[in-house]
């Protein structure tokens, strides 16, 4: 699925549950934040060696993947509100990264 297409699939969700109101900025970006939170909390503790390993429990692999579908839903969710083009928005990013940090 393209990154519009995914947008269109949670806002379908959304409007059916009449949730478009919550979903101002300000409520799209602190959930956001909270699910960041939440995934780092399932490798909080571990030890690097463990972390690497952390897709190898299958319960811990459904945690962190739940958890980062959590964090790209709101994020998807926020650029569609802002009608921001996610797509344009990494690629302006890398191509300034580029220029930070050039490689050998
Ligand atoms: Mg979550």
């Amino acid at each position: 699925m393209s990154i519009p297409d995914l947008q269109k699939l949670l806002a379908d969700f959304a409007d059916r549950r009449d949730w478009g109101r919550f979903h101002t900025p300000k409520n799209l970006a602190m959930a956001l934040a909270g699910e960041a939170g939440e995934l780092a909390a399932e490798f909080q503790w571990l030890d690097p060696r463990e972390s690497a390993e952390v897709m190898h429990d299958p319960a811990k692999a459904h945690a962190v993947r739940m958890e980062m579908a959590d964090v790209l839903s709101y994020l998807l969710r926020l650029a569609d509100v802002l009608d921001v083009d996610l797509d344009a928005a990494l690629r302006e990013k890398v191509a300034i990264n580029e220029g930070r940090f050039p490689a050998e």
